[in-house]
């Protein structure tokens, strides 16, 4: 493991195994250096159990960034369940598999992420605190959804702002690709703001919706991405900005909800040189994770998650002037106040102990 390229000085990596359970899974702890590592629990069909350690370890250190531009005093972790979630997911599993977050201590909080519901979540909730985003109790914060629409929205204010110099979204064409939890609030939201909507989804019914509903123009998915409009938001899968994107798509702006949007590394640069404004993903879609941070620290606050959400808007603008005047790409500068955050927190943690 040391010798794969998705490992970064990962602090601490555990693989479970249960064979009365059928359990397989593997928790890697990227970062505590802000606080515990949050970050989903995802079940995937692996093809095998590298495959399984390699996403565990690159989704952690996501998480590690995400959380630090976000402001949470929490660090980044991430786990998987490997198997497929029809089989993989029984009650003994993930139970036991909740009994493996709980010997970590706190030092990795877990919550709902793909093939993963929020029942599974409650379930584990009953062996180990170290979960969150369950459905019940005092501090429980529900579906993240709408906090995620309501910072790309913010975030995608911020880069029309940034490009055009006002944030009046009034007639903007903005292309919206995928049509479901995050999506739809977006084109709600967008809509009411006076933005002309163009849609793209493969469940044809949800896209007539949004035709009917907000007078949105109808795409086929694997077109959206080209037609011609002011922002492009991918709500949908990840990988969908590509070289070729970078290179001959007529959109001037990116921002939406999709994860790992980049198809590769090198598309950061590749979009920046071609003179698009990328509002970098995981800055834009914190919104959800701040939720669930609430309920992580005990206490969930509504007000103060606004708040944080709030500051989504704030820090896009900051990453984007800061790309614009260092001419650097803007995953670039978001990756450096990400780390710049990390450590100045080393450095303090360091101080404290002496
Ligand atoms: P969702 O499953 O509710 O919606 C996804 C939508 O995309 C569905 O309507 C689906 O039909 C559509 N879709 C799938 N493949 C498509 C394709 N090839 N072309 C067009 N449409 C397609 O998911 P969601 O919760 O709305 O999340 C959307 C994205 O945002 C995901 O990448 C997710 O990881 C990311 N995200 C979500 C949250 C959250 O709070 N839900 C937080 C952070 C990031």
């Amino acid at each position: 493991m040391f010798d794969m390229p998705d490992f970064d000085d990962h602090e601490e990596v555990v693989c479970v195994s249960c064979p009365r359970s059928g359990l397989r899974a593997v928790i890697a702890v990227h970062s505590t250096v802000l606080g515990p590592g949050l970050g989903g629990v995802r079940c995937w069909p692996y093809d095998n159990g590298m495959a399984a350690i390699k996403d565990a370890l690159r989704l952690s250190r996501g998480m590690t960034y995400k959380n630090a531009l976000a402001g949470l005093d929490l660090g980044g972790g991430k786990s998987v369940i490997l198997g497929d979630p029809k089989t993989a997911r029984s009650p003994e599993a993930l139970q036991a598999f909740a009994r493996a977050i709980d010997r970590l201590d706190g030092r990795y909080i877990g919550a709902e992420d793909v093939g993963m519901t929020v029942a599974d979540i409650d379930l584990m909730r009953d062996v180990t605190p170290y979960v969150a985003g369950t459905s019940w109790g005092a501090s429980a914060s529900g579906d993240p959804s709408p906090y995620t629409a309501e910072g790309v929205f913010l975030g995608l204010k911020a880069s029309v702002e940034a490009a055009k110099g006002s944030d009046d979204l009034t007639g903007t064409r903005v292309g919206v690709m995928g049509l479901g939890s995050v999506g739809w609030k977006l084109a709600e939201m967008l809509y009411g703001a006076g933005a002309e909507l163009l849609v793209a989804d493969i469940n044809v019914p949800r896209t007539v919706r949004a035709a009917s509903e907000f007078g949105a123009q109808i795409v086929d998915p694997t077109r959206l991405p080209f037609e011609e409009m002011d922002v492009f938001a991918p709500c949908a899968l990840g990988g969908v900005l590509t070289r070729d994107f970078a290179e001959s798509a007529p959109v001037t702006i990116i921002c939406g909800a999709a994860n790992n949007q980049l198809a590769t590394p090198d598309v950061d640069a590749a979009l920046w040189e071609a003179g698009k404004l990328y509002a970098p993903d995981y800055l834009v879609n914190a919104g959800g994770v701040i939720n669930v941070a609430a309920e992580a620290s005990g206490t969930y606050d509504a007000y103060a998650v606004g708040m944080k959400v709030r500051e989504i808007g704030t820090t896009t603008a900051r990453v984007l002037a800061q790309a614009k005047a260092d001419d650097r790409p803007t995953g670039a500068v978001a990756d450096a106040l990400a780390l710049a955050r990390i450590a100045d927190a080393g450095d303090e943690g360091a101080r404290a102990r002496g």
